[in-house]
């Protein structure tokens, strides 16, 4: 089964959530997907025993075989080739690899060269087995190294999915074939309207999803309200406390030092169970 933990926007506790139920239900295998910026592994520091990189192929022309018909420009919907006359220009950064140019050049002008997108990393803390990916600093392509990652996905475990912040294509590509999406919001008027964001999109993917509301004690009552109108409902509340903060703060994730919310994580696990599709 595979639960992402999602956010419309940063900074809501969305790793906070992702790392604390992975640590807190049994055979679980955690995946950041927050490839631009991981940092579940600050909270779980895990053994790292491989190490990948992962490339996109990118063309490259041959200029003798080339004629500059500007077929390969045409077809490339990311602009990532401009044909001029007599000359021919790729912006490697730009191109999604998807191989249309060198299909359908009439001459066989272009072949493909890997480009180095950022790396993708496994290990283990105790039972748990963890991956992550590390963008390139600079570098656009996310998807590519998401979809890396969640090839790490282990069938026989229960895959926690930490999604990037957002609502853009990298989520998509995190959250896409979940069995339930935990959206991570807080009880403010910025969090609930990209709250209602995410809420469109999970509803686009027909993912049965619920809602952590993390600084519950915070903010005001609207994001509840939302939720009883739009029948979504509440799978936990986080209050604010100064000991979590502090144990965030240094590295910690707060099960490990609170354990009565491992109780309230396993809960929150136990009733995703009764709300996942049935095949
Ligand atoms: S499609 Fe092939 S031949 Fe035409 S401009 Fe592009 S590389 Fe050159
Ligand atoms: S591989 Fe796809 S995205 Fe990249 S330059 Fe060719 S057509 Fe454009």
């Amino acid at each position: 089964m595979i639960i992402s933990v999602a956010s419309g926007k940063g900074g809501t506790g969305k790793t906070t959530v992702a790392v604390n139920l992975a640590l807190s239900i049994p055979n679980a295998q955690l995946l950041d997907c927050d490839v631009e910026e991981p940092n579940s592994h600050i909270f779980i520091k895990p053994n790292i025993d491989n190490t990948s990189p992962v490339f996109i192929p990118v063309p490259e022309i041959d200029e003798s075989l080339c004629d500059y018909c500007g077929r390969c420009q045409e077809v490339c919907e990311y602009n990532a080739i401009a044909v001029l006359k007599g000359a021919i220009l790729v912006f490697p950064e730009l191109c999604h690899g998807c191989g249309a140019c060198s299909y359908l050049c009439p001459r066989k002008a272009i072949k493909e060269v890997n480009r180095e997108i950022g790396v993708a990393e496994t290990g283990t803390k105790g039972n748990l087995q963890f991956g992550h990916g590390r963008l390139n600093i600079g570098e656009a392509m996310s998807p590519p190294l998401i979809k890396a990652v969640r090839e790490y996905s282990n069938p026989v475990r229960t895959v926690i999915i930490d999604v990037p912040p957002g609502t853009s294509c990298p989520v998509i590509s995190s959250i896409k074939g979940s069995d339930f999406c935990v959206l991570v919001t807080e009880p403010t008027p910025f969090g609930l309207n990209d709250l209602i964001l995410a809420v469109e999109v999970l509803r686009k993917l027909d993912i049965p999803f619920g809602v952590v509301i993390n600084r519950s004690d915070l903010g005001n009552k609207d994001t509840y309200e939302y939720c009883a109108k739009e029948k979504i409902p509440i799978m936990m509340e986080i209050p604010f406390k100064k000991e979590i903060a502090v144990l965030y703060s240094t590295g910690i994730a707060f099960t490990e030092q609170m354990p009565e919310y491992k109780k309230e994580f396993l809960g929150m696990y136990k009733n995703i169970l009764t709300k996942v599709k049935k095949p």
